[in-house]
């Protein structure tokens, strides 16, 4: 089978024959009709500090997928040949307290696949039972694949109340831009959404950002102080961006008892004035990662199946699987949203 390795400690990735690999006794092999690129695997490719740091090469890339069933691992019980799946990039424990008690998607013992263990960048992919998920299959391949990431942003937007809520959310890549649409399909809004980058700010108003805003250059606050009650904020900040004088903007956006959900990491710790601006203030600051498990998921599975959340135009590019390079070149570049490599 083709796969998609990164073969050694260094930038790149490279197209290799591997066998098929065989199920595992609690899981089940997929044929994987669709793919899609995450920021952890541009981090992966380029080989950066993060990288470095974590992975050992050789590893089959990837974590978000879709594909058929075509062999059950012996000890599968939910799961047969001709099932049409994705599945979770965490594979947790099962076992820690975390996972016992309802928070497997802190679980210290996670495995991230094409990180950790193989993934599935590869027209074959091994996968224990307990990270896969079936799909509708009204939602296509090139939807289905992209639920891991859609999960973050579902996740982010519905850890708190959010229908009639304003929302600020800061930073405009492909998660981002899943929560503005998970927002609006919920009932929430208006949004104000931030990016350094027209391209994606040309999506943010396609999925109908009521306030679009270009930063540095808008005055993010000032507008959202226009556009609130009493100019005293926005009641949900998502911030989905990483950068530094973006969380700390977000302190600043979010109305007194408001509520700050912070994903995007940042690269080195962050300043904030925590008397001020959140004590005072009686802000809910809460840290997103990953997804819960496995609600997000069912929840997410609604809202594709009924229609009303529809992500494709956040999908921007859909390339054959050999351009790998290629899209990570895209990604460089910042003039995409999603990235689908099919098979
Ligand atoms: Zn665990």
């Amino acid at each position: 089978m083709r796969a998609i390795v990164k073969t050694e400690r260094g930038a790149g990735a490279e197209l290799r024959d591997l066998p098929v690999p065989k199920p595992p006794h609690d899981g089940v092999l997929v044929r994987i009709k669709a793919v899609s690129i995450c920021g952890t695997d541009f981090h992966v490719y380029n080989w950066d500090p993060w990288a470095e740091h974590r992975v050992k090469p050789p590893v089959t890339m990837g974590h978000e997928w879709a594909g058929e069933v075509v062999e059950a691992g012996p000890e599968c019980t939910s799961l047969k040949p001709g099932d049409y799946v994705s599945g979770e990039s965490h594979w947790v424990c099962g076992h820690c307290l975390q996972c016992r008690i309802g928070q497997a998607h802190v679980c210290q013992n996670t495995r991230i696949f094409g990180v950790d263990v193989d993934g599935c960048f590869a027209d074959y992919f091994a996968v224990p039972e307990a990270s896969v998920l079936k799909n509708d299959r009204r939602v296509s391949p090139q939807v289905a694949c992209v639920q891991d990431p859609l999960g973050n942003a579902v996740h982010a937007a519905l850890a708190g109340d959010i229908i009639g809520k304003t929302v600020a959310v800061l930073g405009c890549g492909p998660i981002g831009l899943f929560a503005i649409a998970v927002v609006k399909a919920v009932g929430g809004g208006p949004v104000w959404a931030t990016d350094t980058g027209d391209y994606r700010l040309d999506i943010a108003r396609r999925l109908g950002a009521e306030h679009v805003l270009k930063v540095p250059q808008d005055d993010v606050e000032a507008a959202v102080a226009q556009g609130t009650e009493a100019g005293h904020g926005v009641d949900v900040v998502l911030e989905m961006s990483g950068a530094p004088s973006a969380i700390q903007q977000a302190m600043r956006l979010a109305r007194p008892g408001g509520r700050v959900s912070l994903m995007g990491i940042p690269s080195k710790p962050v300043m904030l004035d925590i008397a001020e601006d959140v004590i005072f203030k009686g802000l809910t600051v809460q840290g997103i990662v990953g997804r819960r498990l496995y609600e997000t998921w069912y929840t997410m599975k609604a809202l594709l199946s009924s229609g009303r959340l529809d992500v494709t135009p956040i999908l921007t590019h859909r390339m054959p699987f050999e351009e790998y390079a290629e899209a990570m070149e895209l990604i460089r570049s910042g003039n995409c949203g999603k990235i689908v490599l099919t098979l």
